[in-house]
């Protein structure tokens, strides 16, 4: 039942005008079911960020097809409610908290805000005390987990993550897997974008490998990393 998918993309293909001689992404296709934890794994440039900006709906693809549990996205369809979204830079007030930073954004949005959504949220983002502190205090990897937070409020059904790690240390990195697992644990699905392989394999349970546009390889994380020793070498250090 395609209702049931939260992710479905058929042949997305797109090509920017100032670049029109190379497509940014090229006849892709894969699936993401419930649950999931899906990495977009691949180098600058690979056409990632383009990739993820079509599902949120911010940019149309010129050709293919995406399915978000079972309807097509276009900019302001109704299903993009199910949709949450953490893009680099998101702004927060430094002088103000945490929490009151993410009840501001949510007053912002004009959407009903459900309480038990709203500690859910904060909960799984795992800032703990540090919600009551100035945002101006917050290391990095805490302003992203915030971030990240304000895209879950809604607890949507697909969270979107455009390299989230970008920037961290390996402790900060380590936080942010615990949180893309615990929000996938409830049945929710998560894409995460990453370049390295190291960041992003032990919070992913599939990956989608890109390079110049086009997708080079997709499966299980387990089966992906037994293909080839260096990836291996990778895992063994962590
Ligand atoms: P990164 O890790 O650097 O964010 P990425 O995998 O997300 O890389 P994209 O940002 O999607 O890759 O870029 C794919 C291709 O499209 C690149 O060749 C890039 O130069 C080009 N591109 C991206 N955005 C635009 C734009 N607004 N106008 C023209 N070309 C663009």
């Amino acid at each position: 039942e395609l209702a049931d998918v939260p992710l479905e993309i058929t042949g997305l293909t797109k090509k920017y005008a100032k670049s029109a001689d190379r497509y940014a992404v090229q006849e892709l296709s894969f699936r993401v079911e419930k649950g999931q934890v899906l990495g977009l794994l691949g180098p600058n440039g690979a056409g990632k960020t383009t990739t993820l900006r079509m599902l949120m709906g911010l940019i149309r693809p010129d050709d293919g097809e995406i399915r978000v549990f079972g309807h097509a996205i276009r900019p302001g369809a109704p299903v993009l409610s199910r949709v949450g979204a953490f893009v680099e830079g998101a702004g927060f007030l430094p002088h103000l908290s945490g929490r009151d930073n993410l009840e501001l954004y949510w007053r912002a949005t004009g959407r009903p805000a459900s309480d038990a959504h709203i500690e859910e949220a904060l909960e799984i983002a795992g800032l703990g005390d540090a919600l009551a502190r100035a945002v101006r205090t917050y290391s990095q990897g805490m302003r992203q987990r915030l971030a990240i937070a304000q895209a879950m409020l809604g607890m949507p059904d697909l969270l979107i993550l455009d390299e989230p790690t970008n920037g961290l240390d390996p402790p900060q990195i380590r936080e942010m897997r615990d949180v893309m697992i615990r929000y996938a644990a409830a049945g929710r699905t998560v894409i995460v974008s990453s370049h390295l392989l190291s960041e992003v394999e032990q919070s992913c349970t599939h990956l989608v490998v890109m390079d110049h546009g086009r997708l080079v390889q997709a499966g299980p994380v387990a089966e992906i990393t037994g293909e080839s020793d260096t990836l291996l070498v990778t895992t063994a250090e962590e």
